[in-house]
């Protein structure tokens, strides 16, 4: 994966004198999936597993007639903070020659196929934005896009693969009652159903994580279906579909060739990193109550929006008047792209509850952040690792701590108003520690934060 970097036009520019703007696209790069002898393995493997869960009695009646009806195999995780978690990168490769003789079933080239022959068999969803961090916090599931029974499911390989390699996936494959059969392909290691081979799952129940184990170069699923009589199906129905298995779409709704969407609106305290390396997790920086003095940084991350289209973007105030208002043209059609905002201090006139929103193509995602009001733990939580034991004594801050022993934090010390009185890196031992503190009688505010840790004490003295 490379991230390439645009600046606006200038007309945007010239609007931002305090916003430095920047953004483009977000470029998931494809592998092959499968190789040809990883997908003979797998064939043998689903066979052999066929007939002994006929011998069993564990499958379903073959029913000829009825092909399933898929819904969207890819659903973010309750609670993950953004609005849509997926795009899609390739679909199936129709056209048999190689190299580069492309042809998804839409006629366009929205597939790939590599030199040594491989036209990509099935449907790849990945996640956007923060791949990595998705699959870390489990927010991008994989659930059955039809009801069935798990033919065979493969689980303990590595996932943070993001080049061509030799290693296996980690995969689940449901028989569906007309005996046809949907693979769901590089799944996060361990995160694979619990479920039997031979056991059923309803449509829409979880099968695992969206990962990036065997052949992948980052995280996403790979979606591919076969017939009762084994031969490939592309699910969508299109005018370059000529499969004898395309007389009808294979999904419930087919999606439009095109999803243009909002994958998400969110805000930071910094410049967010997209690519830290092979498998690393993305630097996200993810913050949403900003103390007074701070910069603001808002990203946009979008998906399939067409070259051209108008993208607005306000900052709404406290009082909900329209405090900044800055629209630009999409340069390109992206299948994933990232624009960001920084916005400094002195622009935030009024502190409260702001709304950071987007709209693109009829769409509006709505981001709430405050600025200038601290969140302050008033009782503490009980995971929290560390507690403040208010007030200060004898000047020295009283911390129990109960934490990894000797772990580095960044301190920080506030006014009310906001304003940074202190900073220091500490180093918490595990009971009581002491920190000495020189600051006149009153109120403050104190932040302690270390990486993936931050929380906000109210300090007494
Ligand atoms: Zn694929």
């Amino acid at each position: 994966m490379k991230t390439k970097i645009l600046t606006l036009g200038l007309c945007a520019a010239l609007h931002l004198a305090w916003a430095q703007t920047g953004g483009g696209e977000f470029k998931f790069q494809s592998a092959e999936c499968l190789s040809p002898e990883a997908r003979a393995q797998v064939q043998k493997m689903l066979e052999n597993n066929r007939q002994q869960l006929q011998k069993e009695g564990k499958l379903m009646a073959k029913n000829g007639l009825v092909t399933p009806l898929f819904s969207w195999p890819v659903k973010k995780s309750s609670g993950a903070p953004y609005n849509e978690v997926w795009s899609i990168s390739n679909y199936v490769d129709h056209n048999p020659n190689f190299p580069n003789l492309l042809q998804d079933y839409n006629c366009g080239t929205r597939t790939y196929d590599t030199s040594a022959g491989y036209n990509h068999a099935g449907i790849d969803i990945f996640t956007w934005p923060f791949g990595w961090y998705q699959m870390d916090y489990n927010q991008s599931e994989v659930i059955a896009a039809a009801p069935g029974v798990i033919l065979a499911k493969s689980n303990g390989n590595y996932d943070r693969n993001c080049a061509f390699n030799s290693s296996n996936w980690n995969a689940v494959y449901i028989q569906h009652s007309d005996g046809s059969v949907a693979w769901y392909g590089h799944l996060k290691n361990n995160s694979v159903t619990t479920k039997s081979v031979g056991q059923s799952v309803a449509e829409g129940e979880y099968l695992g994580i969206v990962g990036s184990s065997g052949n992948s170069t980052g995280p996403h699923l790979h979606f591919e279906v076969y017939n009762s009589n084994n031969q490939l199906v592309d699910p969508y129905q299109g005018a370059c579909n000529t499969w004898a298995s395309a007389t009808q779409s294979w999904w419930q709704n087919q999606k439009n060739y095109n999803n243009p969407k909002i994958n998400s609106i969110s805000t930071h305290s910094g410049e967010v990193i997209l690519n830290n390396g092979c498998g690393v997790q993305e630097t996200t920086l993810f913050k949403n109550a900003f103390n007074a003095g701070e910069t603001v940084y808002a990203y946009l991350f979008l998906s399939d929006i067409a070259a051209g289209a108008p993208v607005n973007f306000q900052l709404i105030r406290p009082d909900n008047s329209v405090g900044y208002n800055n629209t630009f043209n999409m340069p390109q059609f992206y299948t994933a792209s990232y624009w960001y905002y920084s916005v400094p201090a002195s622009y935030f006139g009024q502190s409260g509850a702001w709304k950071a929103t987007v709209t693109v193509n009829g769409m509006t995602q709505i981001h709430n952040f405050t600025y200038g009001v601290l969140s302050v733990a008033e009782g503490q939580t009980n995971e929290s690792p560390i507690k403040v034991v208010n007030p200060v004594k004898n000047q020295q801050i009283q911390i129990e701590y109960q934490g990894k022993a000797n772990q580095e934090y960044t301190l920080e010390i506030y006014s009310m108003e906001g304003r940074l009185i202190n900073k220091r890196k500490i180093i918490l031992r595990k009971g009581l520690n002491q920190l000495p503190f020189h600051g006149a009688r009153g109120q403050y505010i104190m932040k302690i934060s270390a990486e993936h840790f931050e929380e906000t004490f109210k300090l007494l003295h």
